[in-house]
């Protein structure tokens, strides 16, 4: 149901994008290097530490996982995941909702059943049972990687009818899960005794009023709380919010508040300034996920004018707040996907793999590579060296252990040089990627001439990494 609710979107955004991607600069030719060396990504990380430049979450899932043993199949690659530098993953909500083992969980029903009760015709989710997903969270931290739940607290599914004395008519309200807990009934939806709505509902499911103190005590505020169960017995580190638009960041403030831990939110807004005014009303407890990158990205790489990597981002405005994707189980890049990993993987934020992209449809080895420039190499503000619709060059100018990098893009049809300014006098540099496995060294005064391959990046730095 979400996705197809964004699906109409997409559409008239691709097309809107798509109408202006025809201009291209004539490009030059330059010779293509013969050297091919090996990508770099030997140094193994193997814990949260997230290195110099920060950590890397994993979106453990995709829209239709395969049913009935998908804790299991994360479970298996977990200590894989670690050595790679993934340091925390985003499960999709582990509890029943009303299509049972079918579910993807965004049709909460029972909070509090994570595979144990015969409920919604299965006892099981459509992602294990609680052991299943104990053992994943046992696992995890074991190998230091932190565990992120996807919290849906927009709308229910699944109840009962019930004659509604707000509406004068019957309505699916009644919720009487078989954990016994968090009942639910009319009052504590849209319309009730205090308001006729919030900020959003979702699809005409019945739409939590969070101002009932039966809701917040249940989601954050008394001691048995979703938000202290979900800490101190499942043992999760922090929370994904599914749908803020629906309600008031307050709610997630509250809920962070009460649990502690890393949050971030989907607040689907390809505005900057949107975003930045959600983690402020937040109380800057909670991130928010870069819409506004993703869709710079989006022109960017799908429409072939790379000058839209000047466009406005939560990661300019407010780094520490910023979840960085490419993809996601809603929405994606089509385009020169490997060149939008390498954008996020090089500057600032906190960036989130896609776990289709990394396990099924990109170069699992390019992949770990931009993971390990990530947490290496990449860091510090960031200063814009060359903008043009098919050539773009930026450098972090390093913080800390991390060196900085200097990344380019390239989106023609061959190989190109410029020179550029480095902050690495007389230094040797080098191409850490494997596009070409050329040192340079760098003149007196930080000049140096850098390549890119084709439609593709390189990512270069002082050697010795
Ligand atoms: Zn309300």
């Amino acid at each position: 149901m979400k996705k197809n609710m964004y699906k109409l979107l997409q559409v008239v955004l691709f097309l809107a994008l798509f109408s202006f991607s025809q201009c291209k600069k004539a490009v030059q030719t330059e010779t293509a290097p013969v050297t091919t060396v090996a990508i770099k990504n030997k140094t193994l990380i193997t814990d949260a530490a997230p290195g110099a430049g920060g950590g890397v979450m994993m979106q453990a899932f995709y829209w239709n996982t395969t049913a009935g043993s998908w804790w299991g199949t994360i479970n298996s690659k977990i200590a894989s995941w670690d050595a790679a530098g993934i340091s925390a993953i985003w499960l999709p909500p582990a509890t029943k909702g009303q299509s049972g083992g079918s579910s993807m969980g965004y049709d909460p029903y029972d909070y509090f059943d994570f595979g144990t009760y015969n409920q919604m015709g299965s006892v099981t989710t459509r992602f294990g049972n609680l052991t299943d997903l104990n053992t994943l969270i046992t696992n995890a931290h074991s190998h230091n990687i932190q565990v992120y739940a996807d919290m849906v607290l927009n709308h229910c599914s699944g109840g009962t009818l019930e004659a509604n004395p707000y509406t004068g008519t019957n309505t699916y309200t009644k919720f009487t899960p078989l954990s016994g807990k968090f009942n639910r009934s009319a009052s504590d939806f849209h319309p009730n005794n205090i308001h006729a709505s919030d900020e959003g509902s979702f699809g005409g499911f019945p739409d939590l009023c969070h101002a009932q103190a039966n809701v917040s005590n249940w989601i954050y505020n008394a001691s048995y709380s979703m938000s202290r169960y979900y800490k101190n017995t499942m043992h999760y580190d922090g929370w994904r919010f599914d749908y803020v638009k629906g309600f008031g960041a307050w709610v997630v403030q509250n809920y962070v508040n009460s649990a502690g831990g890393f949050a971030v939110a989907e607040n689907w807004d390809g505005n900057a300034a949107n975003l930045q005014n959600w983690v402020n009303a937040a109380g800057g407890t909670s991130s928010a996920f870069d819409f506004a990158c993703f869709y710079a990205m989006h022109s960017a790489f799908d429409s072939n004018d790379l000058t839209h990597l000047n466009d406005d981002m939560l990661l300019k405005r407010n780094a520490s707040k910023a979840v960085t994707f490419v993809s996601n189980h809603d929405t994606d890049i089509i385009g020169n996907k490997l060149s939008a990993y390498a954008y996020i993987m090089t500057h600032e934020g906190y960036p989130c793999v896609f776990y289709s992209d990394y396990e099924t449809w990109l170069d699992k080895n390019k992949m770990n590579n931009l993971i390990w420039i990530h947490r290496t190499l990449a860091g510090g503000t960031t200063t814009n060296l060359w903008s043009a619709s098919d050539q773009y060059i930026d450098r972090r100018n390093g913080y800390g252990a991390a060196p900085g990098v200097i990344v380019y893009f390239n989106g023609t049809a061959n190989w190109q040089q410029q020179w550029v300014t480095s902050n690495w006098a007389n230094k040797q540099i080098k191409e850490y990627t494997g596009a070409s496995g050329w040192i340079q060294t760098v003149a007196a005064d930080g000049r140096v001439l850098i390549q890119a391959p084709p439609y593709s990046y390189s990512i270069w730095s002082i050697t010795g990494y």
